[in-house]
């Protein structure tokens, strides 16, 4: 099986020339050590982790899988070594704040690694991924006391941590949690109830687990507005910062589950276990949503990992592989046939895999710049400007979880099938990147409700259209700029009317959801694949016009990286952004085709 190679590469042209991180930096105050050298000296080191350390784990931890053997989860081999690997890298803390032991590092650089840790190996990083929403909760929420204990520990990466929301009855409609917790004389609660899906619930890798867990207060509202968050460590802290008693929660039950088997997906049983209110009462949502933002685009690598990883293999073996001759002529008249990176269906499958990867890694880029001026901005106590860029990134969000990750399945498929039949067979591991990746759409809120999210709250409701308009303004004056150049002028046309439809779409939707209600959840996927395919359409032109211009006057890259770049965005807009109109047909049809038939008559089955 061909080993994860980190796209070091690629993401040099994108931090540096597309979009010029060294002068970012230079603007953040966290930005003051992520000078040009020390970027590139992290980015290299964590490159070679994940190839050296994270790679060569990815098959055996999901043949072995995690266990559960007298209420305690195992990983499987070589995750505790390389977990401990990660802890003395000083990694967990790459972004964190410098007070708790952190690197104090942008946002963006804790985006970076997860990118090359998720692609080596999904599960594995899912176990620092859920500490590290662990952390940003406590950091944002938390009493100082809560700081004082939790954060340096989450932060050295010694205690991991996770995300308790989903209950057997409930996963997206979380006003229906049930978990109770009752308050005892001395300030803290006993929560009692049963967690479903909660990943890095128990595990071998840390010494302590600190549980982030939403449960109701006795006679609280009904809904939304009567949850609340408590922490619920499973060792008690003692005072002097140590792993005290052992709290009532335990694992269940292991689930089983397609993919991602080396990332424990437990059932949390809470029974009577000591908790610590975090937050308000009854605004535990608000408060777990926080930083959600954040937290999605770690999810949106999901999809473009999987698709860079399924390219890197699904290349080699076309290149190695011989089938046929090129219906233009031989290829490679001394062998027996032609290698199949010279059929042109082969060339489709593999061109659409490397435009995902990396056009949704430039989208990632693009976004991670706004959630370092958030962060920024929150630690600065700016609420004006951290809203202002909150709301930014609120609307790029759906786009890139759903639609990245839609799209990282695609391409994870697709390199099963430029495999053949043996993309089936397990020792090449393409069916294991598709496994892994199909959890991606369904977790953090499934592709249907990031796209309710996207239409319905952040477009119609809260912005009027507002939304849209601010962003296609953005993209059709960076178009505009492009016209008179002969290589880019054809994308930029093209980019410049998806602007305008895209203000028009909104409208209609908006217009035929005043009539029919229905509409919104009607035409929510359709908006959002159609908004993800003009936004990649704006990453490619962004790329293509750094290439064009580099050809010109030269660069750090070769002429046929940069040829390449360019020949890649001619193939996304003629070949790929085309859907982007079925898309535009299917989100204007009326509602009725959805629900004219009866529920009882969608089967007629005995
Ligand atoms: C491997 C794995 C790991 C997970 N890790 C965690 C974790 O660490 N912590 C945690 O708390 N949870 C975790 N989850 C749970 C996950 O977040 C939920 O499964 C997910 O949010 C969906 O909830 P659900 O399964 O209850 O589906 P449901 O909410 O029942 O949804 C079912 C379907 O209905 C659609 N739907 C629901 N409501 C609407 C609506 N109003 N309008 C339109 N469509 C709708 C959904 O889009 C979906 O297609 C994990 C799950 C898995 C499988």
């Amino acid at each position: 099986m061909p080993q994860y190679k980190a796209p070091l590469r690629d993401m040099k042209f994108l931090m540096n020339d597309v979009f010029d991180y060294p002068r970012h930096y230079a603007g953040l105050s966290s930005g003051e050590n992520a000078t040009p050298d020390i970027v590139e000296a992290i980015l290299n080191e964590c490159g070679r982790f994940c190839e050296e350390e994270l790679s060569p784990l990815y098959q055996v931890g999901d043949e072995e899988g995690c266990k559960l053997e007298n209420g305690e989860v195992t990983t499987p081999k070589g995750f505790k070594d390389a977990y401990n690997q990660y802890v003395m890298g000083g990694w967990q803390g790459l972004s964190a704040p410098e007070e708790f032991g952190g690197q104090g590092l942008p946002a963006s650089m804790g985006l970076l690694k997860q990118e090359m840790m998720g692609t080596a190996n999904w599960s594995f990083a899912m176990y620092p991924g859920l500490s590290l929403g662990a952390m940003n909760t406590i950091f944002l929420h938390g009493s100082d006391e809560q700081k004082q204990t939790y954060m340096v520990p989450l932060t050295e990466g010694r205690w991991g941590g996770t995300m308790c929301l989903t209950e057997p009855q409930c996963g997206t409609d979380l006003g229906q949690v049930k978990t109770k917790a009752e308050p005892q004389k001395d300030g803290t609660y006993k929560l009692t109830g049963t967690k479903i899906f909660i990943s890095s619930g128990d595990h071998d890798l840390t010494e302590n687990i600190v549980h982030i867990v939403l449960a109701r207060l006795p006679g609280a509202p009904k809904g939304t507005r009567g949850i609340s968050l408590f922490i619920v460590p499973k060792f008690l802290p003692t005072a002097d910062g140590g792993v005290g008693e052992r709290n009532g929660v335990n694992c269940g039950s292991l689930e089983k589950k397609m993919g991602i088997k080396a990332s424990a997906t437990c059932v949390m049983n809470f029974d009577d276990a000591t908790g610590f209110l975090i937050g308000p009462e009854n605004e535990g949502l608000e408060c777990m949503f926080t930083f959600m933002n954040t937290a999605r685009i770690g999810t949106a690598i999901q999809g473009v990992g999987p698709a860079e990883l399924s390219y890197q293999w699904a290349l080699e073996y076309a290149k190695d592989r011989r089938s046929m001759r090129a219906l233009s002529g031989k290829k490679e008249p001394d062998q027996v046939a032609d290698s199949l990176i010279h059929h042109a269906d082969v060339r489709r499958m593999l061109l659409t895999q490397k435009a995902i990867a990396e056009g949704g890694r430039a989208m990632l880029y693009y976004a991670a710049k706004t959630a370092d001026h958030m962060v920024e901005a929150h630690t600065a106590h700016d609420d004006e400007a951290a809203q202002k860029h909150d709301d930014k990134l609120g609307f790029l969000t759906p786009i890139l979880k759903g639609f990245l990750t839609e799209l990282g399945n695609e391409a994870a498929n697709l390199g099963m099938q430029v495999f053949g039949g043996h993309g089936y067979i397990r020792e090449h591991g393409m069916e294991q990147i598709a496994r892994d990746t199909r959890i991606a759409t369904l977790y953090e809120g499934t592709t249907g409700i990031q796209a309710l999210d996207l239409l319905g709250r952040k477009v119609l409701l809260m912005t009027q259209g507002g939304a849209v308009r601010e962003f296609t303004l953005k993209v059709a004056n960076f178009a505009r700029k492009h016209l008179t150049n002969s290589t880019l002028r054809p994308m930029a046309v093209e980019l410049l009317k998806l602007t305008a439809q895209w203000n028009l779409l909104t409208v209609r939707v908006m217009l035929a959801a005043r009539k029919d209600r229905d509409v919104v959840s009607a035409a929510a996927y359709d908006f959002l694949m159609y908004s993800g395919y003009v936004s990649m359409a704006y990453m490619w032109l962004r790329q293509a016009a750094v290439a064009t211009d580099k050809l010109e006057k030269g660069g750090e890259e070769s002429e046929a990286f940069y040829q390449t770049k360019i020949s890649t965005a001619e193939f996304y807009y003629e070949r790929l952004l085309p859907r982007a109109q079925s898309h535009a047909t299917s989100m204007l049809s009326p509602t009725r085709n959805l629900m004219q038939i009866e529920a009882d008559n969608l089967a007629f089955t005995g």
